[in-house]
């Protein structure tokens, strides 16, 4: 790796804080023990932003989103912000970060933790090992396209207009996205959509084995229809390696798929934008949750989200695949431990704070990593 990767931390709001703090100490541990040298900076977001600067991201913190090599998130919002106007809301910051960087590719992991395989709704012999990956396309479809809006018709009856529409280059770019992340899982790409009854689904399947005919001969692609998609992944999960899916079907079928994991407080993310000309890719990096107003403060929020979305950084926007290994399996170890916030606490487990669940990964570090 390059020295000094530049690295923004923007904590944001209620838990932010909080889980980035533990996060970071994990960041500080493999540059004290890996020989690693990280520039890390730290900004602010959302209410935080706008408490001290009237915006809920300034343009220099936007800035510093574009000069970086990799931005790690934690949430935004609250009551306290609740009333400000629409332009001024916390999400507002998130959604400009999102916009400006690119952010078409969003990664959502479904892994379920041996430890947490009984935390699950389904049954621990469909979910158990599960380890998934959801590319939704996240800056196209149906969610932007015009036209849209709502009409009133000349017999009086209202018309509720929205357009899904994607263009080759939109499908190559995120389809490429799968295909590259296949390569370093099983090889295996299900691209999702409903070219029975779409024209852009039907779009959508020809460019994806085109891009795979011409560029991936080596990875397996398979095409199914959504909502088949979405029974599968509740009948046998583990059939899939990675999905590619559209703005739309991928709401839901990535919301589905973090479902079979069991909880929120445990779901990473990645968002990643279009590769420049040295093959480095702007990429946005958060826990799946928000700012948890109702424990912010209180030392019960889960870090491991957080911290499982820093390996994720350091596997796909810093190639240090054993270091990100390292990271998942301090997680994997302390849950085996029987540690729990309260989040994810079971029957005869032991509860622990956020602070200290991220001492217990330290430990875990040293043990398995030093
Ligand atoms: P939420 O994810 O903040 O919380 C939902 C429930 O899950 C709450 O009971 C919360 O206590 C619990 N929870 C969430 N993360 C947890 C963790 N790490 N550990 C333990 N428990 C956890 O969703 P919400 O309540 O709908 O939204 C609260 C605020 O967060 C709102 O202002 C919303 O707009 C914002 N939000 C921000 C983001 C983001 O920043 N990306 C995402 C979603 C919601």
């Amino acid at each position: 790796m390059a020295s000094n990767e530049k690295v923004l931390f923007l904590p944001g709001d209620g838990i932010g804080p909080e889980v980035m703090a533990e996060a970071r100490r994990v960041l500080e541990w493999l540059e004290s023990n890996r020989a690693l040298g990280f520039d890390i900076t730290e900004g602010l977001a959302g209410g935080a932003s706008y408490d001290a600067h009237g915006v809920p991201l300034t343009d220099d913190t936007m800035e510093a989103a574009m000069d970086a090599d990799a931005v790690l998130f934690g949430s935004v919002g609250g009551p306290k912000w609740e009333g400000l106007d629409f332009s001024l809301k916390p999400e507002r910051g998130l959604l400009r970060l999102r916009k400006e960087m690119d952010l078409f590719a969003n990664l959502r992991p479904a892994i379920v933790f041996d430890a947490l395989a009984e935390a699950s709704t389904l049954k621990p012999e469909i979910v158990s090992g599960l380890d998934i990956m959801i590319v939704r396309e996240l800056t196209g479809g149906i969610y932007y396209g015009e036209p849209r809006g709502i009409e009133t018709l000349e017999n009086g009856a209202r018309r509720g207009i929205n357009t899904q529409v994607y263009t080759t280059p939109e499908i190559e770019r995120v389809a490429r996205v799968g295909f590259e992340l296949a390569r370093k899982r099983q090889g295996r790409v299900c691209s999702a959509e409903k070219a029975n009854v779409m024209e852009s689904g039907v779009l959508w399947r020809e460019e994806v084995q085109r891009v795979r005919d011409e560029e991936y001969p080596d990875v397996e692609l398979t095409h199914m229809y959504a909502d088949n998609a979405a029974m599968q992944l509740v009948r046998d999960p583990r059939q899939f390696d990675v999905i590619v899916t559209d703005n739309l079907f991928g709401d839901i079928l990535s919301d589905e798929a973090a479902m079979l994991t069991g909880s929120l407080g445990m779901l990473p993310s990645a968002s990643l934008g279009a590769a420049d000309d040295m093959g480095r890719r702007r990429a946005l990096y958060e826990p799946v949750h928000g700012s948890a107003p109702d424990i912010a403060g209180r030392g019960l929020a889960n870090p491991l989200a957080c911290v499982l979305s820093l390996g994720m950084m350091l596997r796909y926007s810093f190639d240090l695949g054993s270091e990100a290994d390292l990271v998942d399996t301090a997680v994997s170890n302390v849950l085996s431990e029987g540690l729990r916030t309260t989040d994810i606490m079971q029957p005869g487990k032991t509860g622990v704070s956020t602070s200290a669940m991220g001492d217990a990964l330290i430990r875990e570090l040293d043990k398995v990593g030093a």
